[in-house]
């Protein structure tokens, strides 16, 4: 008898570790396959963005760093990096993308206070907007708070539907890209930001991640994380412009 039940549960055994083997061969094939026909899909519907301008704003710069890392990273200049690669790859999709700032600088005049110089550098971030006629606003920050909290996070003023469309489009794909959040779009109240309380035009802002844990930190300041970050706001931002954003009567 014990050799009958050994083997059946040999054969049992081999056959299990097959059934494994082939379920997460075909899972990571799966998982693969769904990763190239998401890319291509956005890589197809890229010419939604062609001719639309888009204003892509590093927050801080200058004297302004922002918040800074357990490491010493500075806001500022994560920002403006992850920026510049979400402006790459807009451009080439053929959009007219508006940067408020290339380089390590702030939009204000010297000689006035801190808070002077805070409050002329996001008026001239919202003039610089308006100015371009710019279709859409992606504001760049990353968030500080305590040590354990991680992930990518999009917000959108309260009263926008389609800023609320944009922002959910944009952490969807984040979420997707990146593979390490769960973090959903949230609304911001107008009175929280200068910026969502001026602009008319559909306002999504990124926070990239905490700077603030130092694991994070080590990966935000990763350029090849940051082309991933930048990809996912461009793959947000064109399903955007391909989706039915205007069902929303707004
Ligand atoms: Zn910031």
């Amino acid at each position: 008898m014990g050799r009958v039940w050994f083997g059946v549960y040999r054969i049992n055994l081999k056959a299990m570790v097959t059934v494994i083997v082939l379920a997460a061969f075909i899972y990571t094939a799966y998982v693969y396959a769904m990763g190239r026909i998401a890319t291509e899909t956005i890589s197809a519907m890229s010419w939604a963005v062609s001719n639309q301008v888009i204003v892509v704003d590093p927050g801080h710069g200058g004297p302004d760093g922002g918040a800074s890392g357990p490491s010493g990273t500075l806001e500022k200049d994560l920002n403006l990096a992850v920026a510049q690669k979400l402006s790459l790859v807009l451009s080439q999709a053929g959009a007219a993308v508006v940067m408020t700032r290339e380089t390590d600088e702030d939009l204000s005049s010297e000689g006035k206070s801190i808070r002077e110089r805070k409050k002329e550098d996001m008026q001239n971030r919202a003039k610089l907007a308006i100015d371009s006629k710019a279709d859409l606003y992606i504001g760049i920050q990353a968030n500080s708070f305590g040590t354990e909290w991680t992930g990518a996070q999009t917000f959108y003023k309260a009263s926008s539907a389609k800023g609320e469309v944009l922002a959910k489009a944009i952490q969807g794909e984040l979420r997707r890209t990146l593979k390490n959040t769960e973090r959903k779009a949230k609304p911001l109240a107008e009175t929280s930001s200068y910026i969502l309380r001026t602009l008319d035009i559909p306002t999504a802002i990124v926070e990239v991640g905490f700077i603030s844990n130092p694991k994070e930190e080590k990966l935000l300041n990763d350029p090849a994380y940051q082309q991933r970050i930048a990809w996912g706001i461009y793959a947000g931002i064109v399903k955007y412009f391909a989706g039915p954003k205007d069902d929303l009567g707004q």
